[in-house]
């Protein structure tokens, strides 16, 4: 092939490629260039071009071990968030069909759930939203590369294509925002060959059939949530606590809800083996750790969700010092998403001790663009954001647990206003509300500034999201109790809570 010669950059050729050189006046290829298209890498991309600055994107999705692979976006857009949501909303449809009798709709026959239908819906709506990512990237003039990125320098990157072509890179800033995969235990016989994880299960096309769910947070709940909920035999394998880090009595009350509503729990089980049997099944074995005792049973399919791991393996950080943490693999970040390496940021899911959440990594990329046009000197807030785990019964919540505050604050030095609801939706469908629920933590002196605020019922994130932002304005009890409520909603109880924990009184609603 012919030497390429490219505007003012310089292109020499090595082992076949076409690389380009800073040129002589110290320039780059681009202003910044970005490892990773998902939720962060994508925000940090755009609002960079949108302010002037040359910017690449590299996205690169390595297929599963079934062989799984999806388009531009990230996790949040292929293997997260969104078929989350929308499958949670399939279960939540199955409910209301339930529901929908008792208020007078007519529903003949027995009422059947297609995997295959709502996987293809899924599907197609992802699919519309790859193509709606490339699209804007390329209005706003960013340059989206499908190649592998790994760092050569602090201003150079290389791009690996699908076909082993490289292609290089140079740019004055770089940002990490790779994210990260789901895990699968190594000691586990036959957990690699005959499981799945998060990344494969939302692009079945077919019902992965009677399911057992391993791991007990977010990723696990939420999808043995769905999977029963669209009828799958489902089972949920707890080896500690269900939502560790969560107000662990609210964790009761929607494992509780799980329960009723038909998944089965194994509690204080470690999975040993996974075999398959002739039939196709799969046999698992499992110890119960208080008994020591194993028990067997088979699956049509075993999902792994046992946490995450940080994509920083292939990015050759090693070889430029980025500081790693030697636990977790996490990039270890300053507070302007800065690394140890001066010209490289991270930030997203691939950041010590950041939230692993989509709408956090989205506001970092934007503010760390700004900050490296030089727009503005903010830092990303990463205190008290709010979160809700999409389980049946949702659980939206902003800063401290009971426990942390008690930690904290010490157990006479908060109060806590609580509150057994019954949304009126379940009136009427005759459904169980016993695990329907508000507990706000306050301080207990002064004004009683909030410190946490937990809710559990219909439309959780809905509700959650607007007391986030008093929440962030400081909000105490006294702010709660002056708000005017919207009837009839479940979001008024919150600001009906008078019943202290303290009290011992009985802190169920009744009336209007
Ligand atoms: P990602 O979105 O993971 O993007 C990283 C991208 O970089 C990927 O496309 C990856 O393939 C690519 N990449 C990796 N290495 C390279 C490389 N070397 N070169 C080029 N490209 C590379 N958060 C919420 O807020 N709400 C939710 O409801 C929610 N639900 C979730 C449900 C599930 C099942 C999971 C797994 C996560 C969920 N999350 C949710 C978390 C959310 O998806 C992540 O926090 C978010 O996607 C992180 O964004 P990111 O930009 O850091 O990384
Ligand atoms: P996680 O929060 O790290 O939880 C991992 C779970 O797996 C824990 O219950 C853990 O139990 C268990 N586990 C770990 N190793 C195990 C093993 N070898 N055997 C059995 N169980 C094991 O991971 P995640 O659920 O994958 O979530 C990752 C992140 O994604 C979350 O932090 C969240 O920020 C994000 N996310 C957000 C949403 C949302 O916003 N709705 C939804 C999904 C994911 P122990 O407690 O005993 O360690």
């Amino acid at each position: 092939m012919a030497a390429l010669c490219r505007g003012k950059h310089r292109w020499r050729r090595t082992n076949c490629l076409y690389v380009s050189t800073r040129n002589l006046t110290g320039k780059y290829d681009y202003d910044l260039v970005v490892i990773g298209g998902g939720s962060g890498g994508l925000a940090c991309s755009k609002e960079a071009a949108q302010l002037g600055q040359k910017v690449a994107v590299l996205d690169y999705v390595e297929p599963t071990v079934k062989g799984t692979k999806w388009g531009l976006g990230g996790t949040c857009v292929n293997v997260g968030c969104i078929p989350k949501k929308l499958m949670h909303q399939a279960a939540l449809l199955g409910a209301a069909v339930k529901d929908a009798k008792k208020y007078g709709w007519q529903i003949t026959g027995p009422v059947c759930h297609d995997w295959a239908t709502m996987a293809e819906a899924v599907h197609n709506h992802v699919r519309s939203l790859n193509w709606g990512h490339r699209v804007q990237l390329q209005d706003k003039k960013v340059k989206y590369l499908n190649l592998k990125g790994s760092l050569v320098d602090k201003h150079t990157v290389k791009g690996l294509s699908k076909a082993g072509k490289e292609t290089i890179l140079t740019a004055k800033n770089v940002v990490i925002a790779s994210g990260g995969r789901p895990k699968c235990p190594t000691n586990v016989p036959g957990a690699m060959e005959h499981g799945i994880t998060s990344d494969d299960i939302f692009w079945l096309k077919k019902s992965p059939g009677k399911t057992l769910v391993v791991g007990a947070s977010y990723v696990a709940l939420e999808c043995a949530g769905f999977l029963t909920g669209v009828g799958m035999d489902t089972t949920v394998m707890v080896r500690s606590i269900a939502l560790r880090g969560f107000d662990q009595q609210i964790a009761g009350l929607v494992t509780d809800y799980m329960k009723t509503y038909g998944t089965k729990f194994a509690w204080k089980c470690v999975p040993k083996r996974v075999d398959k049997l002739s039939s196709g099944a799969l046999q698992v074995t499992w110890t119960d750790t208080q008994t020591g005792n194993d028990h067997k049973d088979t699956f049509d399919s075993v999902l792994w969700a046992v946490g995450r791991a940080p994509e920083t393996k292939a990015l050759g950080l090693d070889k430029l010092g980025v500081q790693l943490n030697k636990e977790t693999g996490k990039i270890v970040l300053g507070a302007d998403e800065s690394t140890s390496v001066p010209n490289i940021y991270a930030f997203g899911d691939i950041g010590e001790g950041r939230p692993e959440l989509t709408p956090t990594a989205i506001k970092a990329g934007k503010l760390l663009a700004q900050r490296l046009a030089g727009q503005t000197t903010e830092l990303m807030n990463y205190d008290s954001v709010a979160t809700t785990v999409f389980t049946p019964l949702e659980y939206g919540c902003v800063g401290l647990s009971e426990e942390e505050a008690e930690k904290r604050h010490g157990k006479d030095g908060i109060e806590v206003y609580h509150a057994f609801y019954k949304p009126l939706e379940f009136t009427v469908a005759e459904r169980d509300a016993s695990q329907c629920y508000i507990k706000v933590v306050c301080e207990r002196a002064g004004d009683q500034k909030i410190l946490g605020l937990h809710f559990t019922g219909p439309n959780a994130g809905e509700v959650t999201q607007g007391f986030a932002m008093g929440f962030q304005c400081g909000a105490t009890y006294s702010h709660l109790l002056q708000t005017v409520g919207i009837h009839p909603t479940c979001a008024e109880e919150v600001v009906k809570v008078n019943i202290t924990k303290r009290s011992g009184l009985d802190a169920t609603v009744t009336g209007c």
